[in-house]
């Protein structure tokens, strides 16, 4: 998303609305994905050699439970303040900071669900579906 400071007039601010395609932004990193574009509506306002910027993001996350190994989808929604000094500058583009908020916000371990029982340490069977036939040989 880039916003031009020749489109700036007075006091006026400018709304953009951009879905950033995913690859573009080079975020796929092992345990989180993001399969659809990246809804970004940011609002700005230039003040003499600031630019301020209010973005709203949304994203469609796509995860792998570290515990089960399970896929799951979550929506990362976030409201974003930007500031940035424009002397000199034609243009700003802020989708390197759209970016690592997208990161920021990166769980180290992520699970399907706060109580994910995970997989079998034997057999591999996913426990969330119901004990497998081991469960005599690891009761504590
Ligand atoms: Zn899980
Ligand atoms: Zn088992």
């Amino acid at each position: 998303m880039k916003f031009h400071m020749k489109d700036f007039r007075d006091d006026q601010s400018i709304l953009l609305e951009e879905e950033i395609e995913a690859g573009k932004l080079d975020i796929d990193i092992g345990v989180m994905r993001f399969s659809d574009a990246i809804l970004v509506k940011a609002q700005a306002w230039k003040i003499e050699q600031d630019l301020t910027i209010e973005a709203h993001i949304e994203a469609d996350r796509q995860f792998t439970c570290s515990l089960c190994l399970e896929e799951f989808h979550n929506v990362f929604e976030k409201d974003i303040t930007l500031h940035y000094d424009i002397k000199g500058l034609d243009s700003v583009t802020i989708d390197t900071d759209i970016r690592d908020e997208l990161l920021l916000e990166h769980p180290i371990r992520v699970l399907c669900r706060p109580d994910c029982r995970g997989l079998c340490a034997t057999c591999g069977a996913n426990l969330n579906e119901g004990a497998c036939k081991c469960k005599i040989n690891h009761k504590v």
